[in-house]
């Protein structure tokens, strides 16, 4: 069936252009934007809590694994303020966190066996 892209009367088929509109009629609207199955980012979410690790090798190497499957991480130094990394080089444990809405899909890739509690 075609139809004025403009007005988006449908008209019957034979029908080249809309009386209303003066425009050339489609055979399809074209349809709304759909919402992009894969969010840049998921700038949206809110950050949750998923794993304590040790160190920033460690968290590193967690969040590459989740950076593969797509998913963000950013991290937090419980143990120690800017201040004392600063000076001792190391953390005293990181926690990652993943986007609120990656969270079960995070603890999947990471299967059982993973450290999820505080220290
Ligand atoms: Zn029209």
């Amino acid at each position: 069936m075609p139809f004025c892209p403009r007005c988006k009367a449908e008209y019957r088929a034979g029908f080249t252009l809309c009386s209303d509109c003066q425009v050339d009629l489609v055979e399809e609207l074209e349809e709304p934007p759909a919402m992009d199955p894969c969010p840049e980012g998921d700038k949206e979410s809110s950050w949750v809590f998923l794993i304590s690790v040790y160190n920033d090798v460690e968290a590193d190497m967690v969040a590459g694994l989740l950076g593969t499957c797509g998913i963000s991480t950013t991290r937090d130094y419980p143990g120690m303020g800017t201040y004392a990394r600063i000076y001792f080089g190391t953390s005293l444990g990181v926690d990652l966190y993943v986007p609120e809405a990656r969270l079960e899909e995070a603890r999947s890739i990471l299967g059982p066996g993973q450290r999820t509690s505080r220290r």
